[in-house]
């Protein structure tokens, strides 16, 4: 790349170079975090500025603890957050996503969001990091259900989930702080990290460990890395090709070269 070469250019060359990779790649795996969701207008509760931040610690109100202590207080915090993901529709990054699964050019997409919007948008093989608002399961007799009808009367009201058996406080099936990681989805990501030949890294900062250190397997084992986030990670210095733009707009850009030349 020259100095005089505009953004746009160095962006459509660095997007060409990824669909080069994707091309060669066998055995492709997706790490996405907050930044594919926010387009689908689901703030990112981490980051600061979000709104979420400054009203609350999430932190200390979304922990394992204050669940525990004090769940009114959680769900009174995560009200309108549920109502935000139980609406949300995916956007084009996450049907980008799924055409390259259901053509074949992506194994495996490892995902810390809760929205379920892979999903949504036709994806079918997803590691979730940090658990799913779609079940619910009961603090005490530890039955799970659908969350679908108990979120519209608490996302609507405020009407804390109530178990239908026990009547025990319902817990959303999402990691909380201070929680462990679901130990089958760890196992299933650090494999698919390690045997991987290309990883792509769609709007995550690589901020929250130990998701952030799985592009650092992939590349121990000689994997290449594409980096499309609108902010810098720790990576991109070893990323074979970094794009810090919107991932809904550059995704697309490369799905469309790889599946449609
Ligand atoms: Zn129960």
């Amino acid at each position: 790349m020259t100095e005089s070469a505009s953004p746009a250019l160095a962006s459509s060359m660095a997007i060409e170079d990824a669909a080069v990779l994707f091309r060669k790649a066998q055995r492709v795996v997706v790490l996405t975090g907050a930044g594919i969701s926010t387009p689908s207008g689901i703030p990112d509760f981490r980051s600061e500025g979000s709104g979420l931040w400054s009203r609350d610690e999430p932190m200390e109100v979304a922990s394992l603890n204050t669940f525990r202590t004090a769940p009114e207080r959680f769900f009174n915090w995560f009200q309108p957050l549920a109502g935000q993901i139980f609406n949300a529709q995916p956007n084009a990054a996450h049907f980008a996503l799924a055409e390259f699964e259901n053509s074949g050019h992506l194994q495996t997409i490892i995902t810390q969001n809760i929205d379920a919007l892979h999903q949504k948008a036709g994806s079918k093989h997803v590691v979730e990091m940090h658990g799913t608002l779609r079940t619910v399961s009961c603090t005490n007799c530890f039955k799970q259900f659908e969350s679908a009808p108990f979120l519209q009367p608490y996302i609507e009201a405020g009407k804390i989930p109530q178990c239908l058996s026990c009547n025990g406080i319902l817990k959303p099936d999402v990691i909380l702080f201070g929680e462990q990681l679901p130990q089958a989805a760890w196992v299933e990501a650090q494999r698919a990290a390690q045997r991987c030949d290309l990883m792509l890294v769609a709007g995550s900062s690589l901020e929250v460990l130990p998701v952030a250190g799985l592009p650092m397997q992939a590349l121990d084992r000689g994997a290449h890395l594409i980096i499309l986030n609108n902010t810098p990670t720790y990576l991109n210095v070893r990323a074979d090709v970094v794009i810090m733009d919107d991932v809904a707009a550059t995704l697309p850009e490369i799905a469309k070269r790889v599946l449609h030349g």
